[in-house]
């Protein structure tokens, strides 16, 4: 059996049973656009070949394994159990649980997180995702059925999906030839059809994976979890420095302004004593000073799962005196919105407490 999102392999058993092509465009439209889960339903093509299609397709390898919905409604997050399969991960019986978190923004933008890897290798200090370690990275087609997942709530609720962004269960560039073949279905306009620069990928600092990226979308988004001005500290929190240090990481990011004259979001986790001196604040914008930037503060959330360091979150009006420092010499930020603080939200904290409870 194979994913209905595998066009190549749709068009391969096609061509072996000499169905005709324009059934393809039939099937993708009503799987991309109007949104149909079970191909029973599919009332435009002939009744052989849905039952081709059930018996060579399967619409989800995803299953939901629990969902919850902030008080306020603006977030919900789904936890996924992957479906078992020993030939992707040694000992997998039970299938690896991942997760994906819609934002219902007050603007009527709707963003999705969607997780690229179950578990991840980077072993920030501040995050649980990597208390896991890395399960295995995600096929393609397990990152598409995320995004339609969330394209038909929406749907549903009479609203529309319009941002993804690939910075839940990282790191995107460990896993980027998947990556990139869901996002070419993401931005396929005869398929989910998102706009290229609604699509974010958010990585932290793989510097090869960064060059590939300019290569092949130059019109997509990409956010750099810089979290620290300098490799002193950025070695203290993300071992991922070591490899790739603060000079290497600019040269490819200037590069990449250089060929796509887009302006990268730099994402930076505010951590009390950590790296939210107000001089830190000054030495981010010397960084950034001259160059295409947009600064992302996000709050902290220590919650039952942090990475297993006892960090604090930095008060608000600390955070807003550091923004205020960028915001005088005019590199444009933001501080971003909690939406869940009623539901576990922050890197991979309740498929962390799932795993805990299993084990
Ligand atoms: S912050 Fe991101 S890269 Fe670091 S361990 Fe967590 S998921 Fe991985």
């Amino acid at each position: 059996m194979y994913s209905i999102h595998d066009e190549d392999k749709i068009k391969e058993l096609f061509k072996e049973a000499k169905i005709p092509n324009f059934r393809y465009a039939q099937i993708e439209n009503a799987i991309y656009k109007n949104f149909i889960t079970d191909f029973n339903q599919i009332q435009t093509i002939p009744k052989d070949l849905r039952e081709f299609l059930n018996n060579n397709f399967y619409y989800n390898s995803l299953e939901v394994d629990h969902m919850v919905t902030s008080g306020n409604w603006q977030t919900t997050k789904i936890l996924f159990r992957t479906s078992p399969n020993p030939s992707l991960s040694r000992g997998e019986k039970k299938g690896e649980l991942i997760e994906a978190v819609i934002m219902r923004h007050l603007t009527g933008r709707n963003t999705l997180c969607v997780s690229c890897q179950a578990g991840c290798p980077m072993a920030c200090s501040f995050c649980a995702t990597w208390k896991l370690w890395l399960k295995r990275n995600l096929e393609f087609y397990e990152i598409v059925e995320q995004i339609m997942f969330a394209a038909k709530m929406l749907n549903d609720e009479w609203s529309v999906l319009r941002n993804v962004v690939y910075m839940w269960m990282w790191e995107p560039m460990l896993n980027y030839d998947n990556v990139k073949k869901s996002i070419e279905i993401a931005c396929n306009q005869k398929k989910i059809n998102l706009a290229n620069r609604r699509v974010t990928v958010s990585t932290c600092w793989i510097v090869p994976g960064i060059k590939k990226f300019m290569e092949d979308f130059p019109q997509t988004s990409l956010a750099i979890s810089i979290h620290a001005p300098n490799d002193e500290i950025r070695k203290g929190i993300m071992p991922v420095d070591h490899t790739y240090n603060l000079d290497k990481l600019m040269q490819a990011l200037d590069e990449y302004v250089v060929k796509t004259n887009k302006r990268i979001f730099y994402e930076y986790i505010m951590l009390n004593w950590v790296n939210d001196n107000i001089k830190l604040a000054y030495e981010l914008w010397n960084l950034l000073k001259w160059r295409l930037a947009h600064v992302n503060f996000i709050p902290y959330n220590p919650g039952e799962w942090s990475g297993g360091v006892d960090f604090k979150p930095t008060p608000r009006f600390l955070i807003e005196k550091f923004q205020r420092v960028l915001e005088e010499f005019w590199v444009p930020s933001t501080i971003r919105a909690t939406m869940w603080d009623d539901i576990d939200a922050a890197c991979w904290q309740l498929a962390n407490k799932k795993n805990e409870e299993e084990n």
